[in-house]
């Protein structure tokens, strides 16, 4: 069923539903109106018959039968029987005895003073008159020819108002749901039109103001980011293979080298050296590659526990000067902290090759191979800094050193892939915490480390 269609169902249900029930009270309260009017003129005419026999002596019981069965005003059916104390039949405006009355309903009129029943289709009024001194009681009943074709117009009229009504519902609910629904309609169809080859097409945003609009803007919104993503994606992979290549390449040179003459075995040595360390570059590589290319949260594999980052950075710090003894790393402490200030929940081997790689980059970067590093606390984080005297970074290139394989200019002359920092900033973000920097042209830089503490 389509949402059409449900819309102006639920949208008929409910008017129909009110038509309905509108229909039946007001149906119902003109009968019980009507019923209770019929009562009543019945009752008038009891008492009226009754004074008429008791009251005026002119007029006799056949004068009153002719009076009764001439007036204007009879009713259709129309009987009234008067009977005396004993319940003995004294008048009947009628010959026939087609009235049903029985000692019963005699006894029930003296008991409640006034009744009022059905007989058959007529209505019956039975009332109990005190006239000098005797208790009459008088049945009245007539059939309410007038009132009951009154209500067969009135339930006509409402039937058919009712079938009108929720016809003219129905159609009016299902245009005005078609009309409502079209822009979805439209989206719908544009995004059929979408496919991950033309993420650049966009949705018609309308004059951006009611909900749908806000939908297919949202929309456009999350294709924005899903088409930058397939961006990244496909330049990632192409650099990816680009730096695989070369130390491929490499390889394959340096092993049809050794393999085009017969050499000495200080000759192979050496172009095995040269393997290995290439060897070393593809591994290193292909590490780092893995580690972006998976979600680090959703690998399972990040297991986070209690660590002092102060010696976490002193093991970064030892690894980093057994591979490069040139380098200095000076570790200093800006407030002396107390022996659980630097104590945060993080992942220590994830950690480190951040840390690691801070110092790496300063050292490289820096013609004196210095680095210094600051430890700092407060209530919310523990902030290492990382600060050399380099070359520095460019304004224009400070916002994208964090992307993939990005490397500066002035990089080019060192050993890299340009995957660290970004590596870097997915394990700090893993930690809820910052990777900042701040940076010029000759004026060294500072890489600052943001962790929550735990
Ligand atoms: P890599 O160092 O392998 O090139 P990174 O992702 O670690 O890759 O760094 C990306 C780029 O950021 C580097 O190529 C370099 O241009 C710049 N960079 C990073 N650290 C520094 C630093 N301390 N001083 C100057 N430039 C830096």
């Amino acid at each position: 069923m389509t949402i059409q269609t449900r819309i102006a169902g639920q949208f008929s249900l409910i008017v129909a539903t009110i038509l309905i029930v509108f229909s039946v009270v007001v149906y119902l309260t003109s009968a019980t109106y009507r019923q209770e009017e019929f009562y009543e003129r019945l009752k008038q005419k009891a008492r009226t018959t009754v004074r008429l026999l008791v009251e005026v002596k002119e007029i006799d019981r056949n004068l009153l039968k002719i009076i009764d069965r001439n007036t204007i005003t009879e009713l259709l059916d129309e009987k009234v029987l008067v009977f005396d104390s004993r319940n003995r039949l004294i008048y009947a405006s009628v010959d026939d005895e087609v009235i049903h009355y029985n000692p019963d309903l005699l006894r029930q009129v003296r008991l409640k003073h006034e009744i009022e029943i059905h007989d058959g289709d007529n209505e019956l009024a039975g009332l109990l008159v005190d006239e000098r001194g005797e208790s009459l009681v008088v049945l009245a009943s007539a059939y309410d020819e007038f009132g009951r074709s009154k209500l067969a117009n009135l339930r006509r009229t409402l039937i058919w108002g009712l079938l009108g009504g929720i016809g003219m519902t129905v159609g009016l609910g299902l245009f005005f749901a078609g009309q409502s629904l079209r822009p979805i309609s439209r989206i719908n169809q544009q995004v059929q039109t979408i496919t991950s080859t033309n993420l650049r097409q966009r949705l018609d945003e309308g004059n951006r103001q009611d909900e749908i609009d806000q939908l297919a803007v949202n929309f456009n919104t999350v294709l924005g980011q899903l088409e930058r993503a397939f961006e990244q994606q496909r330049s990632f992979v192409s650099h990816a293979s680009h730096e695989l290549r070369t130390p491929l390449t490499a390889l394959k040179s340096e092993i049809q080298l050794g393999m085009t003459r017969h050499r000495s075995v200080d000759e192979h040595e050496f172009i095995l050296r040269n393997l290995l360390g290439d060897t070393d570059r593809l591994i290193g590589l292909t590490n780092s590659l893995l580690l972006l290319a998976r979600p680090l949260t959703d690998t399972g594999a990040v297991t986070m526990a209690p660590l002092r980052v102060d010696d976490v950075l002193l093991e970064a710090q030892q690894e980093l000067l057994n591979a490069y003894p040139a380098y200095r790393v000076r570790i200093d402490y800006v407030t002396l902290p107390d022996s659980d200030d630097t104590m945060i929940r993080g992942n220590a081997m994830l950690l480190r090759q951040v840390f690691l790689n801070l110092m790496d980059n300063a050292c490289k970067y820096a013609p004196d191979e210095t680095v210094d590093v600051r430890i700092s606390t407060n209530d919310q984080f523990c902030r290492v800094a990382f600060i050399d005297s380099g070359m520095g970074i460019g304004a224009d290139e400070l916002s994208t050193i964090f992307d993939p394989f990005f490397r500066a200019s002035s990089a080019l002359g060192y050993a890299g892939s340009g995957l660290g920092l970004s590596i870097c900033r997915r394990i700090v973000e893993v930690h809820n915490g910052q990777l900042l920097v701040e940076s010029g042209v000759g004026m060294g830089s500072t890489f600052t480390v943001l962790l929550p503490n735990g």
